[in-house]
C-alpha cells in the first residue's frame, strides 16, 4: 500500500503511527509517499489514513500487488436487499424433500430468511452418508422458493457444480476446501457471493488469502464463517476461535458469522457458543438443525431440534446487542 502525503513534514508522524499499529514501512521520496510493506493492513488502518489531514491518498502499489479483500473503499456488509439475516438454519444434509420442506417451513415460523443444507457431503469416512447432490440442491431450491427463503449449501468439484450453484443464492466453500486455490477459482467464476468457512486449522492469514483468490477471480462478495479450529482442547468436535471475530471485522469489510454447530459437535454446546459469538461481535450465525435429530444421516449429535432451534432464535435475539456492539 502507498500513503501519498500532501504534508512531507508529517511522514515521520504517520510511519511511526503505522508502526504502533505492527506495519512495517518505508518513508519514500523525501517524505512524499510512504510504502507499507505487509500485504494486509487492517481495513481500519486504511480508514483512519484517509481522515488524516496529511495523508492525500491511499493506493495499491504495483510492485506488489494490493490484496482486493482491503483496497474495497466501501463496507461490504451483505450482498442482498434488506437486512444482514442473524440466523441461517438448516440441516447438515438435505436428504429427502419432505425434510427440506418441513425445516423451510419451521424457519418461516421464526422469521428465518435464510435454510442452509448440503447436497453433496464431504465426509470424513468414505462409508458415511455423501449427500443426495443435484437432487438435494433441487429439493432445497423448491422449499426455500415456497416459504420465501434464500439458499445456502457447500458446493464442492463436482461435474455438477455449476447446476448446483445455479440452484443457490450463496455458494458455500467447507472447511476442507479452503487450501484448494483452483477450487476456489473455480467457485469464484459462478459469480455467485461465496460463504467462505476458516479451515479446520487455517492461520488467519491463510484464511484471508483464500479469500483473496475468490475475490480476484470475481467473486462478488465473500462472507467469512468461523466454524473451530483444531486445538488441543479436548472438547466435543473443535474449538470456536472468538479471536477470529474481531481479527475478520478489524482486516476486511465483509461480513464474519459464526457456526457454532461444527465447532460444538454437540447439540446443547450450540446455544452457549451462538450467544459468546454474537456478543464478540459475529454478523450472524450459520446453525444446524434437524426436525428428528436422532434420525439425522450426518452430524446428528450437533444437529438443534426445533424446540432448541426456537429457544437459540428467541434468546439470540433478546440479547441486547447494542450495550456490546462492536463498530
Ligand atoms: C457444513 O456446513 O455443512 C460443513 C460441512 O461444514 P465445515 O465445512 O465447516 O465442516
Ligand atoms: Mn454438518
Amino acid at each position: 500500500m502507498l500513503v501519498k502525503l500532501s504534508n512531507r513534514t508529517e511522514a515521520a508522524r504517520v510511519r511511526a503511527w503505522l508502526t504502533r499499529r505492527g506495519l512495517a514501512s518505508r518513508i519514500l521520496d523525501g517524505g512524499a509517499l510512504i510504502l507499507v510493506d505487509d500485504p494486509f493492513v487492517p481495513y481500519g488502518v486504511k480508514q483512519a489514513l484517509l481522515y488524516d489531514p496529511a495523508v492525500d491518498s491511499v493506493e495499491p502499489t504495483r510492485a506488489a500487488p494490493e490484496a482486493t479483500i482491503r483496497t474495497s473503499s466501501e463496507d461490504a456488509p451483505w450482498p442482498f436487499p434488506g437486512r444482514m439475516p442473524d440466523i441461517v438454519a438448516g440441516p447438515c444434509s438435505i436428504e429427502s424433500a419432505a425434510v427440506a420442506d418441513e425445516v423451510a417451513h419451521f424457519l418461516s415460523t421464526l422469521n428465518i430468511g435464510w435454510m442452509r443444507g448440503g447436497t453433496h457431503k464431504v465426509r470424513t469416512s468414505p462409508y458415511d452418508f455423501q449427500g443426495a447432490g443435484l437432487q438435494a440442491a433441487e429439493w432445497l431450491r423448491e422449499s426455500c422458493d415456497r416459504y420465501g427463503l434464500r439458499a445456502i449449501s457447500e458446493v464442492v468439484d463436482s461435474d455438477d457444480m455449476e447446476a448446483i450453484a445455479d440452484l443457490l443464492d450463496i455458494v458455500q466453500v467447507g472447511a476442507r476446501q479452503m487450501h484448494n486455490p483452483h477450487f476456489l477459482q473455480r467457485v469464484a467464476s459462478v459469480g455467485k457471493p461465496v460463504l467462505l468457512k476458516r479451515g479446520l486449522s487455517a492461520t488467519p492469514t491463510e484464511w484471508l488469502w483464500a479469500a483473496e483468490y475468490l475475490l480476484v477471480a470475481g467473486a462478488p462478495h465473500v462472507i467469512f464463517c468461523e466454524r473451530g479450529i483444531r486445538t488441543p482442547s479436548p472438547l466435543k468436535r473443535f474449538t470456536l476461535d472468538l479471536g477470529a471475530i474481531p481479527f475478520i471485522r478489524e482486516m476486511t469489510p465483509f461480513p464474519i458469522y459464526v457456526d457454532p454447530s461444527h465447532a460444538a459437535g454437540s447439540s446443547p454446546y450450540v446455544l452457549p457458543l451462538a450467544l459468546g459469538a454474537m456478543a464478540a461481535g459475529a454478523h450472524g450465525l450459520l446453525v444446524e438443525c434437524h426436525p428428528d435429530p436422532g434420525c439425522a444421516r450426518s452430524d446428528a449429535t450437533q444437529a438443534l431440534d426445533f424446540p432448541a432451534l426456537a429457544d437459540m432464535v428467541r434468546r439470540v435475539r433478546s440479547l441486547n446487542l447494542q450495550e456490546v456492539a462492536i463498530k
